[in-house]
């Protein structure tokens, strides 16, 4: 065999030759989380010098009108404390530094706050110790939102489900098959193929997809990604809070071909150098919304996030900073907004336990439009 372009690369083709081709899914699992190749596992991919940026990245804006959101949220919880504040992928710890600094602004609710870490990454898990630890909140980290205790809730998770590995299926004659990677004729690099047997993905699919999808579409479906919406969905319904789950991606289930690698800053080839880049797919937010839904939720949105953080004030919070000498506010305020950049293609879907949305007086904060 000839060599490949990397170790991981090796390990993959030396699978692939002695058992044939593997799913998408299992591709992409591996690129991003084998334990010692994996894009996340061996380095900080954000920022200037990374592969990709986010919106709290952007600005502290973006953090502090979640941590506000959060804590009317908390208010409309009845105030418990403590409260278990998770966040799933918090990256370089950014989101939260920020979130925490806006919630001390709200009697009582950072003294109630016990925060709990969902991060694989060491290099990352020592750069949210980093950010957070001035703030004196008591925090755990966690390879699974399973092991947080239980009680009383808030999530957020800002680009977490589209780091979750999907499967294709490609819609044939006699129904839905797997796509699948496999090796190239000179065994130089990896293809896409189709199984020749159908596919039990198809069970998965969203019903509309399943039967309406015109021959030859390619759609996808994220097994991991469902499990832990279901999951904070039973969550929210036996213990109550309330979940904001932020991601680019679409409202509403649709046929697709949506995997794709970033290598600083530009796209990339998603089968060539795996675990060198980051690999992504859009968030089919109807679909984390039934998965959550059908375990006990109650689904809010998704919204556009532009009209979000226009709603919670972002405008003002602007001009703010601006007089107080801040400097690049508009840029970032026009990356987090407008419809060309992240306003429309990046979305917010929260899901609430029930006695939360029963309680409310109207919609919740930031999902009015
Ligand atoms: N929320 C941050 C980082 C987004 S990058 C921000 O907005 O800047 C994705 C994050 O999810 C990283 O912290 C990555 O290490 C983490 N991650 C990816 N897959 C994961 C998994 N399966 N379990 C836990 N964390 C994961």
């Amino acid at each position: 065999m000839s060599p490949l372009a990397n170790p991981l690369a090796d390990l993959l083709a030396r699978r692939i030759a002695a058992n044939g081709p593997i799913t998408v899914a299992d591709y992409m699992a591996e690129a991003l989380g084998h334990p010692v190749h994996g894009y996340y596992r061996s380095r900080d991919p954000l920022g200037a010098a990374g592969d990709f940026t986010t919106a709290p990245e952007i600005s502290q804006m973006f953090g502090e009108l979640i941590g506000l959101w959060a804590a009317v949220i908390w208010q409309q919880m009845g105030s418990p404390d403590p409260v278990r504040l998770v966040e799933l992928g918090p990256g370089r710890g950014t989101l939260m530094a920020d979130f925490l600094r806006a919630a001390r602004m709200v009697p009582g609710f950072k003294q109630a706050i016990r925060l709990h870490l969902v991060e694989t990454s060491q290099p990352l898990r020592d750069r949210q110790k980093q950010a957070l630890e001035a703030f004196g909140v008591p925090v755990a980290w966690h390879d699974d939102v399973a092991s947080v205790p239980d009680g009383p809730m808030i999530l957020v998770a800002n680009e977490f489900f589209d780091a979750l590995p999907i499967r294709q299926l490609q819609r044939l004659p006699d129904g839905w098959h797997e796509r699948l990677v496999d090796l190239d004729e000179d065994r130089a690099g990896f293809r896409f193929v189709v199984s020749p047997g159908r596919s039990t993905g198809a069970a998965l699919l969203d019903p509309g997809v399943r039967d309406n999808a015109p021959a030859g579409a390619i759609a996808e479906i994220c097994p991991a990604g469902f499990a832990i919406a279901a999951a904070i969905g039973a969550r929210l319904k036996q213990q109550g809070g309330a979940a904001l789950l932020i991601d680019y991606g679409t409202a509403r289930s649709a046929p697709g071909d949506s995997f794709q690698a970033l290598k600083a800053h530009k796209f990339h080839d998603p089968l060539a150098d795996p675990g060198a880049a980051d690999l992504t797919a859009h968030v089919d937010f109807q679909a984390l919304a039934r998965a959550a839904t059908e375990a006990g939720a109650m689904a809010h949105g998704p919204v556009g996030q532009g009209a979000f953080l226009t709603a919670l004030g972002i405008v003002a919070r602007a001009e703010t900073l601006r007089q107080s000498g801040a400097r690049d506010v508009d840029t970032a305020l026009r990356r987090l907004i407008d419809d060309q950049e992240m306003g429309s293609l990046f979305k917010l879907l929260a899901l609430t336990g029930p006695t939360l949305a029963g309680s409310l007086p109207g919609p919740l904060p930031g999902f009015e439009g």
